[in-house]
């Protein structure tokens, strides 16, 4: 068996997590003369297909060289949104002035005891990823590196597993940008960040991603001094300008400074500190720093599982090269989750992994091009989306009509103090047949829902105006938005209509 993984700082509750999720006296089962599905990372992906396989009948092996859980338990979702919670409470302190909410002494943030409560949350939470619950739903759980080993075989800690199918589910890890001086400045990611115990006092973030963004406006309101690099011109550039503008004032009011435009060329080390040198349009300048946070992309972990020999295509940067029902280049192995998909989420990759199993063990045809994505970056204002954006609908040629309502018009957002938002939605052109929304507000990532739901049901925005939403909620912006569309149906010769009649019936 592989090395007992050490997780940082070694407290009670990262043992209460390792021993759940690499127990150190596991037994790796006797494998089985053959299993229908062999699946390689024990991740969202893995585990949900592992589980699901098997609830269904199926034999099937899991391997799992590190934690079960993968990123979204241990260094990804879980820790990032107990970190983002404490961060918020310290922000609703700041902010209760207000509210006529007065804290004399302001805000006094224990780092440590924030960070103890991630890793308690975490280790409760693991248990639901535990080699022993997955034992228990039937699954035989291989704690070791897998390889493939022959067309129809998985070597894991000196045993060969035979598969019927197989899946790779080995998800990303942090991309290490190539910054001179960098590796040997030390820096954080999100494979060490959750470690820390103490508050770094200047925090310098590469990258303006969901993750850049999510952490580094975290350690803001946690006590860092914050500066984000971004090499593009925007912060979350994938997001709808409209979005990231929101953000980048919620960033100028918290205290963040933001560097856009702008090139890291190298780090040094000075004393306690780091040096990192920037050039942003042809002038240099230096940013000191007491720790960097990368959070500059991710690259699959497709090295080590020998996927030459079984002619599985792919690309250090993509991943494994998938089609559409999520089938490698090799018919007897599928991919799901990190390791194939653009969009890199957890919710992506328990849908992929529910595409696999059908498609695997059934010869379902399941199409991931089906399937409608919704995702949600955690700042404050969340920003959440789904479907197209205006931008991309108008280079795929799709004409569209958007409907925008401020949440400064909602009364609950104007009573929460939380009116800098928008719902913003586009339908195709003439109609009311939603193509995407996007919607910044506190609770994006609960209310972009009801969007998903009208874009997968095919409910248009008429169904929405109708739908009685209880007031004073913030998700009553959606029925305003669709009000909006509603009064457009109000052409002038019916209007004119509805004047005759209503003047003939006083
Ligand atoms: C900081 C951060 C915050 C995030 N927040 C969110 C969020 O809020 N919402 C959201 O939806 N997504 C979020 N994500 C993304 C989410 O964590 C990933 O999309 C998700 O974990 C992908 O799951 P996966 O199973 O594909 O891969 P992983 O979770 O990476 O799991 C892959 C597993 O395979 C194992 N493995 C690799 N190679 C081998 C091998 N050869 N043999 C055996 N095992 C192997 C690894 O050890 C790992 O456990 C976040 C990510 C990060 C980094």
């Amino acid at each position: 068996m592989a090395d007992l993984p050490d997780v940082l700082p070694r407290d009670e509750h990262n043992a209460d997590l390792v021993a759940n999720v690499h127990p150190g006296d596991w037994q790796n089962p006797e494998p089985a003369a053959r299993y229908n599905l062999v699946v390689i990372g024990g991740g969202t992906a893995g585990l949900v297909t592992a589980a699901g396989a098997a609830g269904l009948g199926a034999k099937v092996a899991l391997v799992e060289r590190h934690l079960l859980g993968g990123d979204c338990l241990n260094v990804g979702c879980v820790p990032s949104k107990c970190m983002i919670r404490s961060a918020r409470a310290s922000a609703e302190v700041a902010q209760a002035g207000q509210f006529g909410v007065r804290v004399p002494d302001g805000v006094q943030v224990d780092f440590a005891a924030v960070m103890e409560r991630v890793r308690r949350l975490r280790a409760a939470i693991s248990h639901h990823d535990s080699a022993e619950r997955f034992r228990e739903l039937g699954v035989d759980v291989f704690l070791g590196e897998g390889r493939f080993s022959g067309p129809d075989t998985v070597e894991v800690a000196g045993r060969t597993l035979r598969f019927g199918k197989a899946v790779i589910t080995t998800g990303a890890r942090a991309y290490r940008p190539p910054v001179p001086g960098l590796e040997e400045a030390g820096y954080l990611t999100n494979e060490t960040v959750f470690s820390l115990t103490e508050c770094p006092r200047r925090l310098v973030v590469f990258g303006a991603g969901p993750l850049g963004c999510e952490l580094a406006q975290a350690f803001q309101r946690l006590g860092s001094q914050v500066t984000i690099i971004q090499r593009g011109p925007v912060l979350l550039p994938r997001e709808d300008p409209d979005a990231a503008a929101v953000l980048a004032e919620a960033f100028r009011r918290d205290g963040l400074e933001v560097a856009v435009r702008t090139e890291v060329d190298k780090v040094e080390v000075r004393g306690q500190q780091k040096l990192v040198h920037i050039v942003a349009d042809g002038h240099h300048d230096v940013v000191e720093a007491d720790e960097i946070l990368v959070g500059a992309g991710r690259r699959p972990n497709v090295e080590g599982l020998n996927l030459d020999l079984v002619g599985v295509q792919y690309d250090e940067r993509h991943g494994v090269v998938v089609d559409d029902r999520l089938r490698t280049t090799n018919r007897r192995i599928f991919a799901a989750g990190d390791i194939c998909l653009k969009y890199k989420f957890t919710h992506t990759a328990d849908a992929a992994a529910r595409i696999v199993i059908q498609n695997a063990l059934f010869a379902g045809r399941r199409k991931l091009s089906a399937l409608v994505v919704p995702w949600c970056t955690y700042t404050d204002p969340e920003i959440a989306h789904v479907g197209m954006y205006e931008k991309g609908a108008e280079e795929s040629g799709v004409r569209v009509d958007t409907y925008v309502q401020p949440l400064a018009d909602v009364d609950r957002a104007v009573a929460d103090g939380e009116g800098s938002g928008f719902v913003k939605v586009i339908v195709r052109k003439g109609t009311d047949r939603l193509l995407g929304g996007t919607i910044v507000a506190r609770h994006a990532g609960e209310m972009i829902s009801e969007l998903t739901l009208a874009t997968v049901g095919g409910v248009g925005l008429k169904t929405i105006s109708a739908t009685i939403h209880p007031y004073p909620t913030q998700a009553e912006a959606i029925r305003k938005v669709a009000d909006a569309y509603q009064r457009t149906r109000l052409t002038p010769f019916v209007k004119k209509l509805f004047d005759r009649l209503l003047t003939w019936r006083r």
